[in-house]
């Protein structure tokens, strides 16, 4: 064999990070000591008294104060070499659990395991002590907390900037099938990683008057001044993002809301206690909870004060930074603004106001360096999901942005006009407000306008952004929108999820692929070597062992760690199709049942994900899948050859265990609807076989991974347009499908709820009558790959060598390459490391 063998004496076991810094001179005794200390003197216990969440405090302080040189010498060497930094604005950022991340970071796993057995303390045990911090809903969210790790692993200095709910993502709980929601509470313990910035408190108004401020033929182009009604205090929290190996440290910064005036003593003196602190919960309510919804536009007042707290803090801090060195106009130099979807579009006119009102700017230039900082990445093409707010509410809530944002229309308008485009339609089109109806500001409009790039985050989604949502904006702005396929950090999700693996890749393409995963492309030389067969099965079996007995917990039922283990993991959405999979099950389940003594493949069907609390066919579909795994799950006579499971809670620390446990990947969106997908890429790394359409970045995993290694079904997103406009009625389609029929008369007729028989009829008519997401069109197509998979898996060496090519081409999903374009192609910064 022609590739290095590193023994598992020479690497020790789970000794990924030793192997990833061998120049750490950390030692055990130090750290033990250093433990020692934060439970004495930050916790306040003594070791004889310290409990297990004692102990995990102490060791999170620990490692946290590990990371606060080379933070603040990454602070010092940007300023010094005034490097151009990155602001990553999100309303959300999905980012797990970090203590086993900070040290996978920090090379440190091996030493703090040691530290803590010398002192009794387990450290798999704190790991799972941690909350997960859920401050967001999904992959928009998870791609945030990405490209924060990437951008700090590529030593490109950066800014996350966000808000710190008190709420994160509700826990999801099922009763009875149904999915509950409880409140998040994941600050009751204290957070270990974030320090609290009492001293940085921005003020951020709200509602009130505007007057102009008179200066001379400035043609309404000039300053105002705004009296807000109210006004709420910004308070920062930072957190340390520490970068891989540990060499650059940046910050995320999070905002909680503050009242200025936490109690009206007036009031309080009164007798009246409650009123005292209404405006109190009123202010501090911005940072309560994060908006459940996903795909979908929240639309109320709440929100786009969320939108504008952030907005405007942000904004407000990074200036501030800015000029505490510089000056104002050498902004674009020293400052890259990315805008993670629409949600802080409103900085758009809010860094207009800054700087016009506040700092003097005139208007001209002013809006010269908006759009130079300014870039906007767009990640859904839903119509439900394309934020717009009623122009009453924002001259209510916002006046001085309102004034703002008909300025640059008219302008933008303007310049439209003069260049020819006169016809009012297409003018109607581009101009941001929206004046179908009552009138609403679009703030994708307002994004794409404010910025200089725009990107998508796959090819196809790119592709359809020119041709849908922006077809008019592209054909005024050519070159404006660039494509930017989405990326995941491979320290959480190989590293850290899948250590078994990182040793094998280790193994065959030596450690620099620790540094540089396009060097995983050696893996494919050995694509047919049975003996790393062996190697890698033995370890997908291991972390299957341990997922069978997650499922066995939370579940109540029992699998087979030798059973296929084909997985769909994401949110419950009706574009996603977790449907399309149900009724696959449904119609194998009959088939099953028709010829028992047949040689079926075994299959264990793994769902998990929430639906939005408001979504009721999402919820709905939660429930079917409960009522057939209740069946079939009981059914003696399939003999445990098929087997469903619904996982409770999904979240980032659920997905590092199924993930390393998956067999087949589940990524049948209806096409054109999946912007990119991220769960698509964790997966085919750890060398799950993909069940796909052609949408997302599915794409650009068949053109990577070779049609041979992946299992493509259905419509095109062109065929999807097609068949919509020629009507969604699908009664003929279903006629010519008898083991469709079947299945979808067995779930209507109540064969899987029989205590409400019609449950599911109205899930069942329409996918009938009106099926927009196609899940009966494709069904036939879908089913029949799901028997090559089945054919293929009986084939273990045909399996194991497409699950090798797999993880051999997933080098270019890392964030890393993801990141390295956007500072090229939008930032302008250097591309790092
Ligand atoms: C990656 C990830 C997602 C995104 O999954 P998709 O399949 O791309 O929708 C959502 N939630 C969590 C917890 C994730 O880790």
């Amino acid at each position: 064999m022609g590739y290095h063998r590193f023994t598992a004496s020479q690497l020790g076991e789970g000794a990924v990070s030793q192997l990833a810094l061998p120049s750490q001179d950390e030692d055990v005794a130090a750290l033990r000591r250093l433990i020692v200390g934060k439970l004495a003197y930050s916790v306040g216990k003594d070791p004889i008294a310290a409990r297990e969440h004692d102990w995990f405090l102490a060791t999170c302080l620990a490692v946290r104060d590990r990371t606060i040189e080379r933070w603040m010498a990454s602070t010092r060497t940007t300023k010094a070499e005034k490097k151009k930094r990155v602001y990553y604005l999100s309303l959300e950022f999905l980012i797990g659990r970090m203590l086993m991340d900070s040290l996978n970071n920090l090379g440190l796993t091996e030493t703090m395991r040691a530290a803590l057995a010398e002192l009794g303390v387990d450290l798999e045990a704190l790991r799972s002590l941690e909350p997960d911090p859920a401050l967001g809903n999904g992959g928009l969210g998870r791609l945030a907390a990405c490209y924060m790790e990437s951008m700090a692993s590529l030593g490109i200095p950066a800014h996350g900037y966000g808000i710190r709910y008190e709420n994160g993502l509700f826990r999801q709980v099922i009763q009875d099938g149904w999915q509950q929601e409880f409140p998040d509470t994941w600050l009751t313990h204290r957070n270990p990683w974030e320090f609290e910035r009492p001293e940085i408190a921005i003020p951020i108004g709200f509602g009130g008057t505007v007057e102009a401020v008179h200066a001379d033929g400035t043609d309404g182009h000039g300053p105002a001044a705004w009296t807000p009604a109210e006004t709420v205090d910004a308070i920062a929290y930072d957190t340390p993002v520490v970068g891989w190996r540990g060499r650059h440290v940046n910050t995320l910064r999070l905002w909680s809301a503050r009242a200025p005036d936490p109690l009206r003593l007036d009031a309080f003196n009164r007798g009246d206690h409650v009123g005292a602190l209404e405006a109190r919960a009123r202010a501090e309510a911005i940072s309560q909870v994060l908006y459940p919804s996903d795909e979908s536009s929240a639309g109320e007042e709440l929100r786009l004060r969320q939108e504008y707290f952030f907005a405007s803090a942000s904004l407000q801090d990074l200036i501030r930074r800015h000029l505490d060195s510089e000056p104002i106009d050498t902004l674009p130099d020293q400052v890259a603004i990315q805008l993670n979807d629409t949600h802080p579009a409103i900085g758009v006119a809010e860094m207009m106001r800054l700087l016009v009102d506040v700092h003097h700017v005139g208007w001209e230039k002013a809006w010269d360096i908006t759009t130079r900082v300014f870039s906007y990445t767009n990640h859904t093409l839903l119509p439900e999901a394309l934020e717009s707010w009623p122009v009453p509410l924002m001259e209510r809530l916002l006046p001085r942005h309102m004034q703002i944002i008909y300025l640059i229309n008219a302008l933008h308008l303007d310049r439209l006009r003069k260049q020819g485009a006169g016809d009012e339609a297409t003018l109607a089109a581009v101009s941001l407000i929206d004046e179908h109806g009552p009138r609403r500001v679009r703030m994708g409009a307002l994004s794409f306008l404010g910025s200089h790039r725009v990107n998508g985050v796959s090819a196809l989604h790119t592709e359809l952004m020119k041709e849908t949502v922006f077809r008019d904006f592209h054909a005024h702005f050519p070159g404006r929108i660039v494509n930017k396929t989405n990326g995941i950090t491979f320290r959480r999700w190989l590293h850290e999820a899948n250590p078994g693996l990182t040793r094998l890749l280790v193994d065959v393409a030596g450690p620099q692929v620790l540094d540089d995963p396009e060097r995983m492309a050696r893996l494919a030389e050995h694509a047919h070597d049975t003996a790393l067969h062996g190697r890698l099965a033995a370890v997908r079996r291991a972390n299957k062992e341990r997922l069978a007995a997650i499922i066995d917990e939370r579940c109540g039922v029992r699998v087979d760690p030798d059973a296929m283990f084909d997985v769909q993991i994401k949110r419950i959405h009706e574009y996603k199709r977790q449907l399309l999979n149900i009724l696959e099950t449904v119609a194998l389940y009959g088939a099953m049942r028709a010829h028992p003594t047949a040689d079926w493949t075994p299959r264990v069907k793994i769902f998990a994900g929430k639906a939005a609390a408001s979504y009721h066919q999402a919820k709905l579909i939660i429930k079917l899948a409960g009522d057939v795994a209740r069946v079939v799950n009981a059914d003696a006579t399939l003999r445990g050859r098929l087997k469903v499971a619904f996982l409770p809670n999904y979240n980032v620390s659920l997905a590092e265990r199924i993930i390393p446990a998956s067999d087949l990947s589940e990524q049948i969106s209806t096409a054109g609807m999946e912007a990119s997908g991220t769960g698509n890429m964790k997966l085919a790394l750890n060398g799950a076989l993909t069940i796909g359409t052609l949408d997302g970045a599915n794409i650009e995993i068949l053109e990577h991974v070779g049609q041979d290694n992946i299992f493509i079904f259905g419509m095109t997103a062109a065929e999807v347009e097609a068949r919509r406009a020629a009507g969604l009625d699908m009664r003929e389609t279903i006629a010519a499908s008898p083991t469709l029929a079947q299945a979808l008369d067995e779930i209507g007729s109540g064969r899987f709820s029989p205590d409400e028989p019609e449950r599911y009829r109205g899930l069942i008519d329409a996918i009938t009558f009106h099926d927009h997401f196609l899940v009966s069109a494709d069904f036939d197509a879908y089913a029949a790959k799901q028997a090559e998979v089945a054919t293929r898996w009986r084939d273990p060496k045909g399996w194991w060598t497409s699950a090798m090519m797999n993880i051999s081409q997933m080098g270019w999903f890392s964030s890393d390459r993801a990141i390295r374009e956007y500072a090229e192609d939008i930032w302008n910064v250097p591309p790092g490391r």
